[in-house]
């Protein structure tokens, strides 16, 4: 397994922000894993980082990346993945093999463990709509258990896994046939959607900034409250969609928090509705990253 001292994390992350991490790990297989995960005590398992905003001051702990545990198998219509598998390529496998399920995930970069943990949805599917049961690792008894789908507590962008008891290890999926013209056209039809809207990868970003509040959009709340025309130094509102958040070059996470605090602002003034946010802040923060967090966060999650 490859061990990284001092790691600049900024390119793993798709924001293409973060300072150094004292030490990052990089497992190979589900052994190695299951190792590293009952020799450390602290730590933070992340996959893609596409769901991340990870702070410039870097973090002074240590980090599991299951990037290199690819591992996936499908039979019938049974689908098996380790943590780091990437969904656009199981949605791609999947179609390939005639099974349909997975179309949502071809446009967004997230791993199955990310994807499980915050319960990752689009254009009307989501990852647990054809979850069986996965293997976690418990990080309080430090022993691997099998949980069924209704034990993990889904809801939006929400699992058991949310939490940070469990580690997501690997997971079994049932998924239905299909024609596979069908699937294709779907995941075609998807893939048209995002890049009318959504900036690609090349421009920075971690998808929607915010959660959307019950029975409405952030995004449409966020638009009718003019942040579009946000545009700082380093970092601006996405014109063709109000919750996403660009990295225009060089941009901190303090940048990121700053500008999220200005558009929360902005729809709490005009429709008194408290955004939540969607991407998860990990690192060592300064006293004013803090501070902005504490502004959007704060006892607001579940
Ligand atoms: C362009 C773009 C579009 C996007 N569109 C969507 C969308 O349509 N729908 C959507 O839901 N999301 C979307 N996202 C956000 C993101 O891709 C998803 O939230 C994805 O599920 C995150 O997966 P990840 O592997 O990147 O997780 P990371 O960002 O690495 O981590 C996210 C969280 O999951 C935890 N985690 C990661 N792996 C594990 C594991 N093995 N066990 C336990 N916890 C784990 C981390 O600790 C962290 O808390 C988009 C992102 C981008 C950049």
């Amino acid at each position: 397994m490859q061990i990284k001292e001092d790691f600049e994390i900024k390119n793993l992350t798709t924001y293409k922000i973060g300072g150094k991490v004292k030490r990052v790990y990089f497992p190979e297989s589900q052994a190695e894993f299951a190792e590293i995960l009952r020799e450390l005590n602290e730590y933070i398992v992340l996959g893609s980082c596409s769901n991340v905003l990870f702070s410039s001051n870097g973090y002074s702990g240590n980090v599991i990346m299951t990037t290199e545990l690819k591992q996936y198998e499908i039979r019938g219509t049974k689908v098996f993945a380790s943590a780091g598998v990437k969904g656009p390529l199981l949605a791609q496998k999947t179609a390939e093999a005639g099974l349909s399920g997975f179309e949502f995930m071809i446009g967004f970069p997230g791993s199955i463990g990310g994807d499980v943990c915050m319960n990752a949805g689009a254009h009307g599917q989501c990852i647990s709509d054809n979850l069986v049961q996965v293997s976690v690792f418990n990080r309080e008894t430090k022993e691997v258990e099998y949980k069924k789908k209704s034990e993990l507590e889904f809801s939006y962008r929400h699992s058991i896994l949310s939490g940070g008891k469990y580690v997501l290890l690997h997971a079994e999926f049932d998924l239905k046939r299909a024609p596979q013209e069908e699937i294709q056209g779907l995941i075609e039809r998807n893939l048209e959607f995002r890049k009318s809207i959504q900036p690609s990868l090349a421009t920075p970003n971690a998808g929607s900034v915010f959660k959307n509040p019950e029975n409405d959009s952030a995004g449409r709340l966020l638009d009718k409250a003019g942040v579009k025309t946000f545009d700082l130094p380093r970092v601006k509102v996405w014109d063709s969609h109000a919750n996403f958040i660009v990295n225009k070059g060089g941009a901190t996470s303090e940048d990121v928090l700053t500008l999220m605090v200005m558009m929360y602002n902005a729809v709490k003034k005009q429709y008194t509705i408290e955004l939540k946010p969607e991407i998860i802040y990990i690192g060592d923060r300064t006293e004013k990253e803090e501070e902005l967090w504490n502004i959007l966060y704060q006892k607001k999650q579940k």
